[in-house]
């Protein structure tokens, strides 16, 4: 038999609805604090700055080249002083393919400001012959990995090519860090010294053109013109001569060996002559 229901029976219902009500306000403040919190830590993700990488452990630099003030040498002195009125009448630099240089990049992949003034001298060599390089440097290269060049070229004969504007920003080394900096412009590559690096590459000779450790070495002819060259972008630029470096130091990747069989006793005697290394 179905009961009328009482005054009693009828507050029953509306005591359940009361709390189902509650419980649905509780239950949607909970949610909505809880995409409020969601919200939160999604714009604190976004506003947080992503951290750059920093280049693998390296040993520091040890510069071979040693402190000089007495400008001993004169002889030397004048030959090369003669050599530095002679490059400085050379013209400009060779245009090469647009792909292989830049601009220094005034920020990085990260958005943070960086110095656009060169202050590191790398060291390189050729492996094959002058003509070679600037066949490469000519040639369009599409893809990043490919893109090459240095500032400077120095033959076996001394002559120099001016192949990219100290200004801009020649593709010397990939891989690769001086003393613990690095530079990453492109988040989908390693960082390199490239951004405040200037680079210069002496042509091997020809007993040098494959992978061995040692050649016959430079002309005396190279190591004049690379103590003007250097001579010339320190004192514009005021780079000292503990940041004269070799690809092999920078690199790391740990493929690069060059230059090989640098005589730093030769440079060391030239530079000294342009009093250079005195500070
Ligand atoms: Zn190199």
């Amino acid at each position: 038999m179905r009961l009328k229901p009482g005054p009693s029976d009828a507050r029953a219902p509306l005591g359940v609805m009361a709390a189902a009500l509650v419980l649905l306000a509780g239950l949607l403040l909970a949610r909505l604090q809880h995409s409020t919190r969601q919200q939160v830590v999604a714009a604190e993700v976004e506003s947080a700055p992503e951290m750059a990488p920093q280049p693998p452990a390296q040993p520091s630099w040890r510069s071979p080249l040693r402190r000089r003030c007495d400008r001993a040498d004169p002889g030397l002195r004048s030959r090369l002083e003669q050599r530095a009125v002679s490059l400085r009448a050379s013209g400009g630099p060779i245009g090469i393919d647009p792909s292989n240089h830049g601009e220094r990049h005034r920020r990085d992949a990260f958005g943070r400001e960086i110095p656009t003034t060169p202050s590191l001298i790398v060291l390189h060599e050729t492996v094959y012959g002058i003509g070679s390089a600037i066949n490469t440097f000519m040639t369009p290269h599409p893809r990043d990995d490919d893109q090459v060049s240095y500032h400077a070229l120095i033959g076996l004969d001394g002559a120099v090519v001016q192949v990219v504007d100290p200004s801009r920003r020649a593709f010397g080394a990939g891989n690769s860090a001086f003393n613990g900096i690095w530079v990453i412009t492109n988040r989908a590559f390693h960082g390199s010294v490239n951004n405040f690096a200037l680079h210069v590459s002496l042509e091997t000779p020809l007993d040098g053109e494959n992978n061995e450790p040692a050649h016959s070495g430079y002309t005396a002819s190279q190591y004049d013109a690379l103590a003007v060259l250097l001579a010339q972008w320190m004192q514009r630029y005021g780079i000292p001569p503990e940041r004269i470096t070799t690809h092999a130091h920078v690199d790391l990747g740990g493929e690069r060996s060059d230059p090989r069989s640098f005589d730093w006793q030769a440079l060391q005697r030239r530079l000294a002559a342009l009093g250079m290394l005195c500070r």
